[in-house]
């Protein structure tokens, strides 16, 4: 594994953004991208629905979302604007009634503010487990993550290995400067999140996000008041170095 992954990121990292996805495309027939609305993920959509028509069809990548009920009404109608432009059909992935029920009355509608346990058992129930169910059959996984939207993040390769799913997970952003994307997506009148507008460059439920203040981290809005904590929701967490992978 650890070969294949270094031969990946050798490759990618001298194609273009359409080269990527099509590489991946014909390799994993089964890849899923997973898509929050964010930036990233709304280049990523534009670029697989390109190379999509570009292919007529043959060439599909799986698109899902976490309708996890707790979003901005924003980003809803992003989804419904997204689908009508690309022609697309986003599976919305949704947590089930009965875990709603439970958690509930377990810790409270918005129990996530109490306490980093009952915020992770929040992100599990409508989040990780509608993943696991959206993952099943993959046989890749392709995110928008980019390495220099936080801490943690900077370690984002090409190519890695997703130990929580294990999966080989597709960063075809890792390389993209903020910057950088910007200018795709104004170029391409890729459509976003008018949140982004009002200082919220990083995008997920609406009570657990918030706008940030001039010099803050993009993700310094996400779960702001688990101060020093790795803002992460449990999707994409720190891997283990290369040599503690589980095929090495
Ligand atoms: S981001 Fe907040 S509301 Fe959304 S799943 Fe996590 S804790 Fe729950």
């Amino acid at each position: 594994m650890k070969n294949l992954l270094e031969k990946f990121n050798k490759e990618l990292k001298n194609m273009s953004l359409l080269q990527r996805l099509e590489m991946i495309a014909d390799k994993f027939p089964k890849a899923v991208f997973t898509s929050s609305l964010g930036l990233e993920d709304q280049a990523l959509t534009w670029a697989i629905a390109k190379n999509w028509a570009i292919a007529n069809g043959s060439r599909n990548i799986k698109i899902v979302t976490l309708q996890t009920g707790r979003l901005f009404l924003e980003t809803i109608e992003l989804i419904k604007t997204t689908n009508e432009r690309f022609g697309l059909n986003i599976i919305e992935l949704t947590p089930s009634a009965a875990s709603v029920e439970e958690y509930s009355a377990k810790y409270g509608l918005n129990g996530f503010y109490d306490s980093i346990q009952a915020r992770k058992a929040c992100c599990d129930f409508r989040k990780i487990a509608p993943l696991k169910k959206g993952l099943e059959g993959a046989d890749a996984w392709i995110t928008g993550l980019r390495a220099d939207q936080s801490g943690y993040r900077s370690q984002i390769e090409f190519a890695q290995w997703d130990k929580k799913f294990s999966l080989i997970k597709f960063n075809p952003l890792a390389d993209f400067s903020s910057e950088k994307l910007g200018e795709l997506i104004e170029e391409n009148n890729i459509p976003v999140n008018p949140l982004h507008k009002r200082n919220y460059p990083s995008i997920g439920c609406e009570p657990c996000t918030r706008a940030i203040k001039p010099g803050e981290d993009e993700r310094a809005g996400r779960w702001w008041w688990e101060r020093d904590q790795n803002q992460e929701c449990g999707l994409h967490e720190p891997e283990p170095q290369p040599t503690n992978h589980p095929a090495n």
